[in-house]
């Protein structure tokens, strides 16, 4: 009896298993049986390169990638998924330009969807009253910027980086130094077309389903794939005033950051970062910033003390040029900057946006850019921010030759809290960001284990002392941390999940949730 029993469950567990193994298999038969105007790839090169990330850590292999022509494609497959079922273990991550940290764009033998190739529609600008931009989700923000201007207009709101898509930052939320003045990118889209996670194509705006509009801003994709978006714009200018000042007095540094950040038509940009531990700063500046007082500017000296660095921009529209210049000296005659320590430099508006890029060609060149980054983002309230600095930048980072750390305040008013994104409960918070990037196999300070120690020093820190800091670009590994993240947002975010993505296909890198929830 007992050797006949044996023998029926090892029949029954090979059937199953053979039953898995052509379930598995004939995956990729039902998804080629598709009829799309894009294609499916399934080559090892491609899928090797989806499985990569700006990070350079977390490496999910995908099953396929898709290059949509249309949104129908992109509709076509998630809706495929979703009539599987719950038991089928199908994931769907969309990819911008694969600039995310940990993995938050991979779906592990899942479906990638190379937004990039989704070029439909082509990018068409309104400019009249209110102007706007309509661009696909998976557009690069350096295109919208070129095309654009060719209207003599520009978004508002930008990152500091423009090789970003807007599906990307949008599921973000894209903050820069312009966050101050218009809010984030999020906070500077109109209208947006969403391919759900049960496959509907769906519009949505503040006027049209405002509760998939408000989940899927900052919803880290976990709601629908953007595939178009409208964004709002302005007049563009021609040129731009960059000026630096340092300060060696922190009070003093926020002091003038806060004031400068409620001041009516002052600055158009306002960042700032944290310099430790560096000798012969202004010697590196001097190819682009030129000093206010070049022989006071040759007396001063870091000497490897802790300076703030405050970074300004004003934009400059056609002839103003001379009124700009009084107007700018005006401004900063109200800041406690330490005085030999003007920096000013005149660039077009094109060059001061793409700034980053120009370092990434350098580093590109230098082999430094295709290495691991272990990015640290926090959003921290300004009651804490005092505090926050004593220890981090006192204690915990004791240089920043790794890459820069910056730190700038924010108004929540322009935020919307409507949306997924989660902020301090405060109306003023600052981010503060430690972009390191980790020189492989090395064991020093530059290298990886080392900031890893570094940033988890700083979150256990922040954690302990209470300061309600928020991840920006958020990771965890449990649903418990996920939950701690939210707060009181995370009911909302989980009714959302259930309506917009009920069997959790969607954006499965960012480790929230796990097919089926
Ligand atoms: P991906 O990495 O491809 O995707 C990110 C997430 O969004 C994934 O979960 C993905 O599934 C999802 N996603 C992608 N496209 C869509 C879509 N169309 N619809 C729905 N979900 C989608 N951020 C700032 O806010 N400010 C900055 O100044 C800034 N500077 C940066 C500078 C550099 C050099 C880098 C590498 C990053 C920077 N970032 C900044 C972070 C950046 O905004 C995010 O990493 C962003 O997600 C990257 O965009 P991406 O197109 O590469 O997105």
């Amino acid at each position: 009896n007992n050797l006949f029993l044996r023998g029926f469950m090892i029949l029954l567990l090979s059937c199953i298993t053979i039953q898995l193994n052509f379930c598995i298999s004939s995956i990729p038969s039902s998804l080629k049986a598709l009829h799309l105007e894009g294609h499916l790839s399934f080559d090892e090169v491609g899928l090797s390169q989806a499985s990569r990330d700006f990070g350079n850590r977390y490496h999910a292999q995908p099953m396929a990638l898709l290059h949509p022509k249309s949104v129908s494609d992109i509709a076509v497959i998630i809706k495929h998924i979703w009539n599987m079922g719950p038991s089928s273990q199908l994931t769907v991550a969309a990819r911008g330009h694969g600039h995310s940290l940990q993995g938050q764009a991979q779906a592990h033998g899942g479906v990638v969807i190379n937004m990039k190739s989704l070029i439909a529609p082509r990018m068409k600008v309104y400019a009249g009253e209110l102007p706007y931009v309509d661009v696909s989700g998976g557009e690069l923000w350096i295109n919208i910027l070129h095309e654009t201007l060719r209207y003599g207009l520009a978004p508002r709101s930008w990152t500091d980086y423009l090789h970003l898509t807007v599906g990307g930052t949008l599921s973000n939320a894209g903050v820069s130094g312009q966050a101050f003045l218009h809010g984030p990118q999020i906070s500077n889209v109109k209208q947006l077309e969403i391919v759900t996670g049960t496959g509907e194509v769906v519009n949505c705006s503040e006027e049209q389903n405002h509760e998939l509009f408000h989940s899927v801003l900052g919803g880290l994709g976990q709601f629908g794939i953007i595939t178009r978006a409208r964004i709002l714009l302005e007049p563009a200018p021609t040129m731009v005033k960059w000026i630096r000042v340092l300060y060696a007095d922190f009070t003093a540094f926020t002091r003038d950051q806060e004031k400068l950040i409620y001041m009516e038509n002052a600055f158009d940009y306002i960042e700032g970062f944290v310099i430790i531990n560096r000798t012969g700063l202004l010697n590196n500046w001097r190819s682009s910033f030129n000093p206010q007082d070049p022989v006071q500017a040759r007396k001063f000296k870091s000497d490897g003390r802790t300076l703030f660095c405050l970074e300004l921009a004003k934009y400059i529209r056609m002839e103003e040029t001379h009124a700009v210049n009084q107007e700018v000296m005006t401004l900063l005659s109200h800041l406690n900057y330490i005085p030999s320590t003007l920096f000013v430099t005149e660039v077009t508006y094109v060059d001061f946006l793409d700034r980053v890029h120009t370092s990434e060609v350098k580093l590109r060149s230098k082999g430094l850019w295709d290495v691991p980054h272990p990015w640290l983002n926090l959003f921290i309230p300004k009651s804490k921010i005092h505090k926050f600095a004593e220890v981090v930048f006192g204690n915990i980072v004791t240089e920043t030759s790794s890459g820069p750390v910056l730190i700038y305040p924010v108004k929540k008013s322009k935020w919307d809290n409507r949306t997924s994104v989660v902020m301090p409960d405060e109306d003023i918070f600052y981010l503060v960001a430690f972009l390191a990037s980790a020189v492989p196999s090395s064991n020093g300070p530059d290298g990886l284990e080392h900031i890893l120690n570094q940033n988890k020093r700083i979150l256990e820190y922040c954690e302990g002392a209470h300061l309600g800091v928020k991840q920006y670009l958020p990771h965890y590994n449990t649903q418990d941390e996920w939950q701690a993240h939210f707060g009181p947002q995370w009911e909302v975010f989980l009714k959302r999940k259930s309506v917009y993505d009920p069997l959790a296909i969607l954006a499965p890198g960012q480790r929230i949730f796990q097919k089926a929830i």
